[in-house]
């Protein structure tokens, strides 16, 4: 990885998808200026500007100072206690318009790849169809419209892509204001 960042497991490319940024900002946490910075969500009820070094997410000194969740741990059925910790605690998390949710595959998290658009999504077909399929389960039923959603997806509407960190398969939801 790049500029000698720590390594995230279930976000390897924190700087592709935004989530940290080259910044002079310093570190709500250790104060430290590194030249990197965390732009995305931290749930707490300190107050806080959750403005911290990659460093302090990677060894859950940030979401421990200030007894906070970098990423709601809603939504991860079926993976164990350690890894609902390293990517609520310890993982960089991502900005959407609704709540972010991790997505989970082979009883892992998945790790976050990045917002797209329809093209992006159109390469990995497997990933299409998994979201066409959970679509139609949320209740859209007009395959005209859910087709034309699908098609406009980087206008507006966006997909959040994961891949499976066991199995290697992309995965992705759906993100709309
Ligand atoms: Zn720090
Ligand atoms: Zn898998």
């Amino acid at each position: 990885m790049s500029a000698g960042l720590p390594f995230f497991r279930y976000h390897p490319d924190p700087l592709a998808s935004g989530s940290i940024r080259a910044a002079a900002d310093t570190c709500a946490c250790c104060k430290r200026n590194t030249g990197w910075i965390y732009t995305a969500t931290f749930y707490t009820a300190h107050e806080v500007n959750a403005r911290f070094c990659p460093w302090c997410i990677a060894d859950g000194s940030a979401a421990e100072r200030f007894a906070g969740e970098i990423t709601d741990s809603y939504g991860f059925d079926g993976v164990s206690e350690d890894v609902l910790h390293e990517v609520t605690r310890r993982t960089p998390g991502f900005r959407a318009w609704q709540d972010p949710h991790w997505l989970v595959h082979c009883q892992d998290a998945a790790a976050f790849v990045g917002e797209i658009g329809y093209t992006e999504l159109a390469a990995h077909p497997e990933a299409l169809d998994q979201l066409r399929a959970d679509m139609r389960i949320d209740g859209w039923h007009d395959e005209n419209q859910l087709e034309h959603f699908l098609a406009n997806l980087g206008e507006g509407a966006t997909a959040m892509l994961f891949r499976c960190t066991v199995c290697g398969a992309h995965l992705a939801y759906a993100d709309a204001s």
